[in-house]
């Protein structure tokens, strides 16, 4: 069995200023994967003691997980330590630096110069994707020893594990590992994670909770001698998950709350109508990512300004001016009249402010309102995200969109 180790980088941590819950993630996933953990230490933004330590680690462990440090500012140093114990030339990584320079573009910001410092890699290095945050994480390798190089936030470390780092290790583990997960929506991951509290506990199978793109997750990971032993004892679990979380589940192991969404619609035989306004046509590129979409998805329209949402949706003049466009009763004109014009059941709209700039209204960045309109009836659901992310909060109304039809078609909303 390989052993591996875990240090965590951050001088914050030392001081106690933030508790490392990176550590005891890392420990349990890495347990579940069936590696051997020796060892976990904690340094601060300091290179000789960093140097030393990895040295120290490398005697004892064939795998060495290091978080934080990875930031842009000079007192970000693991990377720069890591090369220089691995004797390796950090070089510039063209596709990171343009990932990077995206990421800052879709929030309406010019990459900094100094966070071109992140796409500075080891050569030869496995690169981490980070797709929540900017620096990408990595794994080098030498003399058969390996070092794995994570993000400090949580919300960059978590997803990065389970994309990047555990197709990496799994093939030091002489186990069979599963994993499904169980995704919800509507449901916070402290909810999410309080309903679940006691089998977080549970050692095999594990059950991890975790955040990503507006939605929260449970992992369930079991580790076995083949892949039918750690099948049955998945199966229990996510028995129990369903029996406590049950609304909120949209699907197990699907990609995507699109994926649970079409073939509901299709099993429903519905028509599905779309009126978006900073979506952009968010909500109809992802029913359409579908296969089978066209039996359900009847037409979407992009209704930017106020005067296509008035001319082609029908939506007062009077509502426009007295309640503005990003609002309730707007959400409600759109979601009607995408339904009038078009041959659909169901028609759902979504009006709001994804920023990163206001409207010019008192309003606030990630203000919208997300309406669902049937023959009969109309409902709409006000939504903050308090975030200026623009990519993110367009993302996020799309998939509340989604998640109103879902609601609509179990008869919850
Ligand atoms: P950034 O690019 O944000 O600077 P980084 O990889 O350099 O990321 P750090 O600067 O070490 O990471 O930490 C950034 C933040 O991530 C910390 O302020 C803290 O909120 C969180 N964080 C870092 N390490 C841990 C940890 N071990 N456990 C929990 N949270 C952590």
């Amino acid at each position: 069995m390989k052993t591996c180790e875990i240090i965590s980088v951050g001088t914050e941590l030392l001081l106690g200023d933030i508790l490392n819950t990176d550590a005891q993630f890392l420990a349990k996933e890495l347990a579940a994967l069936g590696l051997c953990v020796l060892h976990q230490s904690t340094v601060g933004d300091n290179h000789d003691r960093l140097l030393e330590l990895l040295g120290q680690a490398a005697k004892r462990s064939d795998i060495i997980i290091l978080s934080g440090g990875l930031g842009p500012t000079p007192d970000d140093i693991t990377k720069e330590v890591a090369c220089e114990f691995f004797e390796k030339e950090l070089v510039l990584h063209g596709e990171s630096l343009e990932r990077m320079s995206a990421y800052f573009t879709a929030k309406g910001l010019v990459m900094p110069e100094t966070n071109k410092k992140q796409a500075m890699l080891p050569e030869d290095c496995v690169v981490f994707n980070n797709n929540n945050g900017t620096a990408p994480g990595l794994a080098m390798e030498k003399d058969g020893k390996h070092i794995l190089l994570l993000p400090g936030p949580p919300r960059e470390l978590k997803p990065m594990f389970y994309e990047s780092a555990v197709p990496y290790l799994k093939r030091f583990s002489d186990k069979v590992i599963i994993s499904h997960n169980i995704r919800t929506f509507g449901i916070g991951e402290s909810a999410m994670s309080e309903t679940v509290a006691d089998l977080l506990e549970c050692p095999n199978p594990t059950v991890a909770p975790y955040a990503k793109d507006g939605e929260a997750l449970l992992r369930v990971t079991a580790m076995a001698d083949n892949e039918a032993e750690a099948e049955k004892l998945c199966v229990p679990m996510i028995e129990e998950i369903r029996a406590r979380l049950s609304d909120y589940i949209y699907g197990i192991d699907c990609n995507s709350i699109e994926e649970a969404v079409v073939p509901m619609l299709i099993e429903n035989k519905l028509k599905l109508a779309t009126a978006e306004s900073c979506t952009g046509g968010l909500i109809g590129k992802r029913i359409t990512n579908v296969s089978g979409a066209s039996k359900v998805f009847d037409c979407g329209i992009i209704s930017y300004s106020n005067e296509i949402k008035h001319r082609i949706l029908g939506v007062s003049k009077e509502a426009l001016d007295k309640y503005g466009a990003v609002s309730a009763e707007v959400a409600k004109q759109m979601a009607k009249g995408a339904l009038k014009i078009s041959g659909a059941d169901i028609a759902v709209s979504v009006t709001g402010i994804a920023g990163p700039s206001s409207d010019g209204t008192s309003k606030p960045v990630g203000l919208s309102y997300i309406a669902l309109a049937d023959k009969y009836n109309v409902w709409v659901k006000e939504l903050n995200t308090s975030r200026k992310d623009r990519d993110y909060n367009r993302f996020v109304n799309s998939s509340n969109a989604l998640n109103m039809v879902r609601l609509y078609i179990n008869k919850m909303l």
